[in-house]
């Protein structure tokens, strides 16, 4: 028995174990079920068997070269999506305790401590000087 699973998978992509591009689709495939089942979003059933039977041609496929292009693409997309949303969390923060002021003259951006009161701002850039509430 052992054998013969040995043999099905030989030369299939799954044979080298799954990837992340599979992890990620069992799991969506699951929280689709999960979802489906206690909302009334029926039809997400069917997506998340549209997964599993995604997530299984994928690893019984042949073509193992197209497979792991289609895991190394999912992967760049996946860290650019990371990147994007620790972006979005840094500005956040950062709009928390500063105010980003633009330089009237030359459109610099300045950024300026809260809570310091009425200051005036020197731009770094071409020295111009005004009043702002920080
Ligand atoms: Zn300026």
């Amino acid at each position: 028995m052992r054998n013969f699973f040995l043999q099905f998978f030989q030369g299939r992509y799954g044979s080298y174990g799954m990837d992340k591009l599979t992890k990620f689709l069992l799991i969506l495939s699951v929280i689709a079920l999960i979802v489906s089942l206690c909302s009334p979003l029926g039809f997400l059933y069917y997506v998340a068997f549209a997964l599993l039977i995604y997530s299984y041609y994928r690893l019984l496929s042949k073509n193992i070269t197209k497979r792991y292009k289609e895991n190394e693409s999912f992967i760049r997309i996946n860290q650019k999506i990371r990147l994007f949303f620790g972006r979005t969390k840094h500005k956040i923060n950062q709009s928390k305790n500063y105010h980003i002021y633009v330089c009237p003259k030359c459109k610099q951006k300045i950024r300026i401590p809260r809570g310091a009161g009425k200051i005036m701002v020197r731009c770094p850039r071409c020295m111009t000087e005004f009043k702002k509430k920080a």
